[in-house]
């Protein structure tokens, strides 16, 4: 039977933060206090003093420990192992996808399933560090806007934790996302309106109730999570970067903590300059990043009357959209739309080739690559890696037939 170790730095202190420092204005804030953005507004990243880190991080190291994100304690937030929550998250399958790259015309095309995460989607990755954070800062009380699965798993971890939980939803979020949370604990409002009007709620009253925000990018941790899924992508590669990767993109921190994943490795010494292509997929009803992208903007204009089905991706305006734009054009990537129906066709694809019941995210690479293939953007014989961000389990009544 394979158990979850505590922790392999059992009894001592882990820490290599040095500083917390903004996103845009670069102003550094201590570590080990409470967070949310930067006085300027902001998003506020963690730095680490990767030299002392590398000295126990090693590729070696790595073999010997237990497959979960936390093998990359060095580089993740957590002062004392014994505050870390953890349900088995992260290290999930990298499957190379034989079936659904022939059928796509490509040779080397991989999966990375995160709906084998606990609560089946990889929002599990920022939640298990926000709220082992949350909980190592004196924490009692969370309150988080989604769109559903990060609420899903801001539920389970922070009733693992013994944490209480306040969850806003749009009312027409999947009833799986509603009724997990209400299962697991939360105190969940369904809100007539979207993931935007569900943060303005909790902006609203946090101060008064006494919530901590753990909305996407406005506390630092959620970010330092899902940036694991770039360490996973080398590890799972032998220490080798894929030429694109394919994200379906909401509040973006996959693909921004995936980046600075990219290079803190780099720091330590463990890959070279070159980076992944990054491509940003988007749903046609709900695209501000593909539409900034496009018009050559560096941050995205709110999107009124956002529609989509992968709910996701219904993001209307992202507070590190600036980030996100800078990494696409950086990389060489891009960004893409695709329709409500071309991913839901996706999702068969996936599933009829490769045995993966995708969300509806997952299923929007498809026909991303569609499009990069006839615009002559992928090379047959590159190594290219799509995100299944979640389980198609989460979302039944968004398949009809
Ligand atoms: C939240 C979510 C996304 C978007 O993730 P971000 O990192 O916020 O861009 C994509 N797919 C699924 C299934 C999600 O739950
Ligand atoms: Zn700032």
């Amino acid at each position: 039977m394979f158990l979850v170790r505590k922790h392999y730095l059992s009894g001592i202190s882990i820490m290599y933060v040095t500083h917390l420092y903004c996103s845009s204005c670069n102003s550094h804030y201590a570590p080990r206090r409470l967070h949310n953005l930067c006085n300027c507004g902001k998003p506020l990243l963690v730095a680490y003093d990767l030299d002392r880190a590398a000295t126990t991080l090693t590729q070696e190291a790595l073999r010997d420990r237990s497959p979960t994100l936390w093998r990359y304690a060095e580089v993740l937030p957590v002062n004392d192992p014994a505050h870390c929550v953890t349900l088995g998250e992260g290290m999930t399958p990298l499957l190379k996808a034989d079936r659904l790259g022939q059928s796509l015309g490509l040779q080397h095309l991989y999966i990375k399933d995160e709906a084998q995460n606990p609560t089946a989607s990889f929002k599990a990755r920022g939640m298990t560090v926000a709220v082992s954070m949350a909980k190592e800062l004196g924490v009692k009380t969370l309150a988080v806007p989604s769109a559903g699965n990060a609420a899903g798993a801001l539920t389970a971890y922070a009733a693992k934790a013994g944490l209480e939980v306040y969850i806003f939803m749009p009312q027409d979020t999947p009833k799986a996302n509603i009724i997990e949370c209400q299962q697991m604990g939360a105190h969940v409002t369904l809100v007539d309106g979207l993931i935007t009007d569900c943060g303005k709620i909790v902006a609203e009253r946090k101060a008064a109730e006494g919530w901590f925000d753990v909305s996407t990018l406005k506390e630092p941790y959620r970010v330092e999570g899902k940036k694991t899924m770039g360490y996973e992508l080398a590890e799972q590669l032998g220490w080798e970067l894929p030429d694109v990767i394919l994200y379906p993109t909401g509040g973006g921190t996959g693909l921004i903590g995936m980046w600075k994943a990219f290079d803190e490795m780099e720091r330590l010494g463990w890959i070279g300059s070159q980076r992944p292509r990054m491509i940003s997929v988007q749903a046609a009803g709900c695209a501000p990043i593909a539409q900034a992208f496009e018009s050559g903007l560096t941050t995205g204009v709110e999107i009124i009357n956002a529609r989509t089905i992968a709910s996701g991706l219904r993001v209307p305006k992202a507070i590190g959209d600036f980030m996100m734009l800078a990494i696409l054009r950086q990389s060489g990537g891009t960004a893409i739309a695709v329709t409500d129906e071309a991913l839901l066709a996706g999702v068969k694809l996936i599933g009829a080739t490769e045995g993966i019941f995708a969300a509806p995210e997952g299923g929007a690479c498809i026909p991303a690559i569609t499009h990069l293939i006839e615009q002559e953007k992928l090379d047959r014989d590159e190594r290219i890696v799509l995100f299944n961000t979640g389980s198609g389990l989460k979302y039944l009544e968004a398949f009809s037939d």
